[in-house]
């Protein structure tokens, strides 16, 4: 089985698309990678992946989200498939959780024989039960062909449906609160306290006082993204508009709002990631935080793909906004 320090050795050999490399970081800095950053199902051959975001504490990856496309991103972020552990997933929309299943199926299938531990709303449990029960033709087979471990003896859903504590181990304390996304009631943005600092993931919002109280003070929030002149480009490109168009203002978080709640919740450092429309290369940088910056003067990172962001620097960071200098420190993965 593939260890950390393999993993650690290919994240140190990468160079990124600007020239820097990612060996600035030790092996076990907490550093969070962008898996996808596009919001919504549909899937595009260019450009940003289906949502998922990766928190790695000492080498343990702790997945937020399981979008189409998951399982890949992990391996181009250098983590072995073998090496899942912690799986959590904010709401059941399927840019959340389609590769839930296929997920631990690839980290099966590349050799894990220990527990996986996926965390999740209501009805987590159902679909992993559901997915388990579509491979269980194949997984019979391999198991007694191959002499693998029982995949079904690995999976261990948690479920929880209201906000509070979710998980707690020596490297992290893990809490949810609810969040705003109808219809979705049970749609969750989780805090994950570390040693070297707090990191929040928003999941699929609207405005949510509730999610400023959970962010309060945290090092990194990253925040979905919603690009009001972009919502209009994008609803003449599907069948559903008008429908399409009152979920997206509804249920998701307009960019100047997002700049209402970093300043509010007082964070360090805001990432935008699961951008909608996410697809659509015109819409610059400076576009996507000109609304944002109305509100917040921190340091704004617009997500990428395989950005890799350490944790330890946002929470030094503090009277550094400096956009371009956040560039340097946030590193991409080739
Ligand atoms: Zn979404
Ligand atoms: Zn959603």
């Amino acid at each position: 089985m593939t260890d950390i320090k393999e993993l650690a050795s290919r994240a140190g050999r990468s160079a990124s698309k600007d020239g820097t490399s990612v060996q600035s970081t030790t092996e076990r800095d907490a550093r969070i990678i962008l898996l996808g950053t596009k919001g919504g199902p549909r899937i595009v051959s260019e450009g940003r992946k289906n949502p998922s975001t990766l928190l790695l504490l000492g080498g343990v990856p702790y997945v937020v989200d399981c979008g189409y496309g998951t399982s890949m991103q992990l391996q181009r972020a250098g983590v072995p498939p073998n090496m899942l552990r912690y799986i959590f997933i904010t709401h059941h929309h399927s840019d959340h959780n389609i590769d839930l299943g296929p997920l631990i199926y690839n980290a099966w299938a590349a050799g894990l024989k220990t527990p996986v531990e996926a965390y999740g709303p209501p009805p987590i449990k159902e679909i992993a039960k559901a997915f388990l029960d579509y491979a269980a033709y194949d997984v019979d087979i391999r198991v007694k062909d191959e002499g693998r471990v029982d995949l079904r003896e690995l999976v261990v859903a948690h479920e929880f449906d209201r906000p509070g504590l979710v998980m707690q181990n020596d490297q992290v304390r893990v809490t949810a609160t609810r969040v705003r996304h109808p219809p979705i009631h049970h749609s969750y943005a989780f805090r994950f306290d570390t040693r070297e600092g707090s990191v929040v993931v928003s999941g699929d919002t609207t405005y949510s006082p509730e999610l400023i109280e959970l962010a309060m003070g945290a090092d990194v929030l990253v925040h979905e993204a919603l690009y009001l002149p972009g919502l209009q480009q994008l609803l003449q490109r599907v069948p559903n508009a008008a429908t399409m168009r009152e979920h997206q203002l509804a249920s998701h978080t307009a960019t100047e709002d997002v700049g209402r709640v970093a300043v509010a919740a007082g964070v360090k450092t805001l990432v935008l990631s699961h951008f909608v429309p996410g697809d659509d290369p015109s819409i610059t940088d400076d576009e996507w935080t000109e609304g944002i910056r109305k509100h917040f003067s921190g340091r704004i990172i617009v997500g990428k793909d395989l950005m890799v962001i350490p944790v330890r620097s946002q929470r030094l960071g503090r009277g550094m906004p400096s956009h371009a200098r956040c560039r340097g420190e946030a590193t991409l993965l080739p």
